[in-house]
């Protein structure tokens, strides 16, 4: 890949969709948008769609009544394969390209194709969503000098953080959607001895995850300009964190329990293409730390590798449910504020040999950024724990209480192009059991 990945008229602002909800002002799906995702109906099982407005487009039942050609027909095929996106996001990124490019024609407001979209349209209050793929392993990076710094009390950054997207291998199996997350039993030192007992620094942080759609072969690294391709899309990311059983348990040889018992993604993958008016710059503010090695380093990733995407996480206390009272926020920051880009978590993952897989998902690790209102998680905002902090209600919090529910949220805005949301992803932490 050389000079600025195209747009093109699926990313056109003028274009409005005959679906109306998708043309109201802030809708997180507009005709520019169009994520891939997981439904089912009464029960049913899973099945593939695209979000517009506020309704699903059953994609099957679109391939199946004869709405795509070519690359597209191709693509609409292979989401329909199993219970995940897994093989639409084997095929790289052309067949998904040409599908987005045929749904966007359906579902333009002066559609000439003359497809009933009626039949394959399907609200999105009646779908239950699932997994969007079957995630085979997950990766979560640490990326943003902002947090390594809070984290650690030290305005240096260490030789490894500035050398490579640093990493630790989590666990696929406990990523969920939306819901519920018990508080979990853990170990932690009590004078000289450890108990088991839960956890009392329950803390959250707000992430992008990026799913990996074409792999590349054991013993072939990906390169740094060859990165972008491998890229499906995003969602939003909540690394849910135990930071009692973390600092115990994490030396020498990183977080275990303290990460591996759940996290929570979005339902919807916003495609790389879906993103491309929202490339900007890298490294902000850290303009004066060294040039990386150069299997890292590309101009390209330099110039437009790092995402403009807003993000925030709200935090609605049970006393606020019971008193109808709104969510307050806790965090709002920006996905470009991180020191690597998604390119260059690629490169480095793979620079050994080892071999990304499709629907693999990489998480770009807490996304603070300079200012106070950038913390981008609890261990930030309440100085790992030493500075409880007031909630408007009179309320205090250090890390998050029984009752607590916790949203987070994404979404990119640009002059010139009509901006695109990811929904929400969003957990409310139960008592131990
Ligand atoms: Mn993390």
């Amino acid at each position: 890949m050389n000079g600025p990945l195209p747009l093109n008229e699926t990313h056109d602002p003028a274009r409005r969709s005959s679906v109306s909800a998708a043309n109201a002002p802030g809708c997180d799906f507009p005709i520019q948008n169009l994520p891939f995702g997981m439904f089912s109906l009464d029960g049913g099982a899973p099945r593939p769609g695209v979000a517009i407005g506020d309704m699903i487009v059953d994609l099957t039942a679109m391939q199946q009544a004869g709405a795509f050609s070519g690359e597209a027909d191709l693509a609409a095929r292979a989401a329909g394969e199993g219970r995940g996106l897994n093989a639409l996001m084997a095929l790289g990124q052309a067949p998904a390209s040409a599908l987005r490019a045929q749904l966007a024609d359906h579902l333009d407001a002066e559609a000439r194709a003359g497809f009933d979209l009626q039949k394959v349209l399907v609200p999105m209050g009646s779908a239950r969503m699932h997994l969007p793929a079957r995630i085979g392993d997950f990766t979560d990076f640490l990326t943003s000098s902002y947090h390594s710094m809070r984290m650690r009390k030290s305005d240096d950054l260490p030789l490894n953080f500035t050398s490579m997207p640093i990493a630790y291998h989590s666990r696929a199996s406990s990523i969920r959607l939306s819901g519920e997350v018990i508080r979990p039993h853990v170990q932690t030192p009590d004078g000289d001895k450890p108990r088991f007992a839960p956890t009392t620094q329950f803390d959250y942080e707000l992430e992008v995850g990026v799913f990996i759609g074409r792999g590349n072969e054991l013993g072939h690294p990906i390169p740094i300009d060859e990165a972008e391709s491998h890229v499906f899309g995003y969602c939003i990311t909540n690394d849910w964190s135990l930071r009692d059983v973390q600092y115990f348990e994490g030396q020498p040889l990183g977080p275990f329990l303290s990460k591996s018992f759940t996290t929570t993604i979005s339902p919807w993958i916003v495609t790389e293409e879906a993103m491309r008016p929202f490339r900007t710059a890298a490294r902000p503010g850290n303009e004066d730390q060294p040039s990386p090695l150069p299997h890292l380093a590309s101009d390209e990733t330099a110039r437009t590798g790092a995402l403009d995407l807003d993000l925030e996480a709200l935090l609605q206390t049970a006393k606020m449910r019971t008193e109808n009272q709104d969510p307050v926020t806790l965090t709002r920051t920006n996905l470009k504020h991180l020191f690597w880009t998604f390119a260059q978590m690629i490169a480095h993952h793979s620079s050994n040999g080892c071999n990304l897989m499709p629907g693999d998902l990489l998480a770009s690790g807490t996304a603070s950024g300079p200012d106070p209102e950038n913390r981008a998680c609890l261990a930030e905002i309440s100085a790992r724990g030493t500075e409880p902090f007031d909630l408007p209600n009179g309320e205090t919090r250090t890390f998050l209480e029984d009752g607590d529910e916790l949203t987070l949220r994404a979404f990119a805005r640009r002059e010139g192009h009509v901006p695109i949301g990811f929904g929400a992803a969003t957990g409310r932490v139960l008592p131990a059991t």
